[in-house]
């Protein structure tokens, strides 16, 4: 009865480093961590003991005995990882256990370490943890929301509930008594980088990447065209997105790319609006899609099937919950590349493309159509949306959809960072290991660093974040050992002082836990995960209205920090 790893695999590594027998690859040291779409459990090596199902933040494991029908692909897709062989033959091991990556070591002496780290998502929550493996550090997380966990929250799809359990180790790391939260706070307009290296040793920015790389075509700025990551954003609502005029009163919507984004967001166009009643959806996407017209969601992208940008787990996911169709001309295409691919998860996602049904003209339930080599040449319509064209890549034959509701999915675009340098064209802060670097010297900029999809670009999955954050990390804490920060020249309460003064409605760690309560308590009353706010200042009021800790639980806080 080995476990195996399913779809909400968020590829942090907890599990290969629980794991006994070293039975979890890729593991975070090995060359294909960095490119595999999850992590696979060997049946043969694998013990059963279950250590590796207490270790995933996602409930991603589960012995094979357990799974849902729906889960079952998966047990193949473990198995098929490693080589065959005869059962009982363990694989030749590599190394007894997986390397347990050293935890940086603060070794200076005289005065604690603290760092500010800007941006309180997956890469911010486990740089933080990082740092508070060792004694005497302290850190600061500003964001500029006055709720924290940036896109778990609000880009993670509502249907993808298992994923968005990552909050609960995001709340273990966070009252971690030497972790301080400045919520609704806006680095760069309240406080400045410069003032927040008075106060701290460094700033850690994992600020994401907010914007959407744009589609430069004619027609793009008509009404109903807009982006898969806003709408996606207005699903989960985000504050800034929370009223954005999404028409579904339309039969079809084309999204323009075939990354994990267009899936989430065309599974959430097609769903039984029933379903995600349970979720944590925003009232305002459940109402809109109650009364929706749309009866398909094209998934458009401009090269072949073996080209696809999303990942197997997500297709299998999509397959199993929605009704996915392929043109007769692209299930050829499909064939063709079957003939010539290469790896085996290349393979396995060119299977389930081949096994889908042709499409035909009458739709029988809200389906979505995944379309290959068609590259967006302009959107149709005078007043709104009324369709897009394509011209088919290779034959440059146009190729029209019509449309009420037209979303690129081409990827996020990382935004410059007042006082630091920014890289154009990759839209990432240059740096070399999470260190910030001038452009022009080529040399670190002390004090500034980077992780995160602000380092890295926009890719990878929630967990890929806890090694890319290791190791800026361990480069901070190596430069603060060799004496290269400048300590700061303020007491550390002088910073709250200061917070304070340019945002009096500052969420810290007790607001945003009565703002999660609330929501909570708004989604018990309706058999709702939770029933979020979508309204800053409503935020604010809950957060304000949070009764005073007991004094002997002050004095001790402000003990043990
Ligand atoms: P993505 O995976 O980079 O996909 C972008 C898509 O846009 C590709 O199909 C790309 O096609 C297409 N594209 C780019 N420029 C285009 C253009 N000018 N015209 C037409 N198509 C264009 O981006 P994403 O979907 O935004 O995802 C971002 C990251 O988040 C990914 O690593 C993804 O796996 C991750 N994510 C994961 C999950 C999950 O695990 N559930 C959910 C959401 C996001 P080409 O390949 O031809 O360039």
């Amino acid at each position: 009865m080995p476990h195996v790893i399913t779809q909400s695999c968020c590829s942090d590594g907890s599990c290969v480093y629980a794991c006994p027998v070293n039975c979890i690859h890729p593991s975070p040291d090995e060359p294909g961590f960095a490119t595999a779409e999850m992590l696979y459990i060997d049946p043969v090596a694998c013990v059963d003991c279950g250590a590796c199902v207490s270790a995933c933040p996602v409930g991603a494991i589960a012995p094979d005995s357990k799974l849902t029908e729906q889960q079952l692909p998966f047990v193949e897709l473990n198995a098929a990882f490693y080589p065959e062989r005869p059962a009982g033959v363990k694989l030749p091991p590599t190394s007894k256990l997986a390397p347990v990556l050293p935890a940086p070591q603060v070794r200076r002496a005289g005065g604690d370490l603290t760092v500010a780290v800007v941006g309180s998502g997956p890469a911010g929550i486990y740089a933080a943890d990082e740092l508070l493996t060792q004694k005497g550090v302290r850190v600061n997380v500003f964001d500029k929301l006055p709720t924290p966990f940036g896109l778990v929250r609000a880009g993670v799809a509502p249907d993808h509930q298992h994923t968005k359990g990552v909050t609960r180790l995001f709340e273990r790391i966070s009252s971690h008594p030497r972790f301080t939260f400045y919520l609704n706070v806006e680095v760069g307009h309240h406080v400045h980088h410069e003032e927040l290296l008075q106060h701290h040793h460094a700033v850690l920015y994992t600020v994401g990447a907010p914007h959407d790389r744009r589609l430069d075509i004619p027609g793009m700025e008509l009404p109903g065209a807009r982006t898969a990551t806003e709408t996606v954003a207005w699903i989960n609502g985000h504050p800034d997105f929370a009223g954005l005029p999404v028409d579904l009163g339309h039969e079809r919507v084309v999204v323009i790319g075939n990354g994990n984004v267009a899936l989430d967001v065309a599974r959430i166009l097609t769903a039984d609006p029933d379903e995600l009643a349970r979720t944590d959806i925003s009232n305002a996407a459940l109402s809109a899609l109650r009364s929706s017209g749309v009866r398909e969601v094209v998934i458009a992208a401009r090269r072949r099937p073996v080209d696809s940008a999303f990942t197997l787990p997500e297709l299998i996911g999509l397959t199993s919950t929605a009704e996915v169709v392929l043109d007769a001309d692209d299930h050829a295409l499909v064939q063709e590349d079957l003939a010539t691919a290469t790896d085996a998860v290349t393979a396995a996602k060119l299977e389930i493309l081949a096994k889908l049904p042709v499409a035909s003209d009458r739709i029988d339930r809200r389906r979505i159509r995944l379309a290959y080599r068609l590259t967006p040449h302009r959107v149709l319509g005078t007043e709104r949306v009324d369709g897009i064209e394509f011209r088919c890549t290779g034959t440059e034959d146009p190729v029209q959809f019509e449309a009420g509701l037209l979303l690129t999915s081409i990827g996020y675009r990382g935004a410059p960072i007042a006082g630091l340098p920014f890289d154009e064209s990759a839209a990432v802060v240059p740096n070399r290991d999470g260190r910030v670097i001038d452009p022009v010297t080529g040399t670190p900029i002390a004090g500034a660093y980077v992780a995160g999809w602000i380092k890295r670009g926009p890719t990878g999955f929630i967990g890929t974040n806890k090694s890319c954050s290791m190791q800026t990390v361990s480069n901070l804490v190596d430069d603060f050992n060799a004496g290269l920060l400048g300590d700061p020249d303020a007491r550390p309460a002088l910073l709250d002082k200061l917070v304070r003064s340019r945002q009096p409605d500052v969420v810290d760690a007790r607001g945003w836990r009565a703002i999660d309560a609330a929501e909570t308590a708004r989604g018990d009353a309706e058999g709702r995960v939770r029933v979020k706010f979508t309204d800053v200042s409503e935020m604010v009021a809950v957060a304000a209205a949070a009764p005073e800790p007991p004094l002997a639980r002050r004095l001790l806080a402000g003990l043990l920090r």
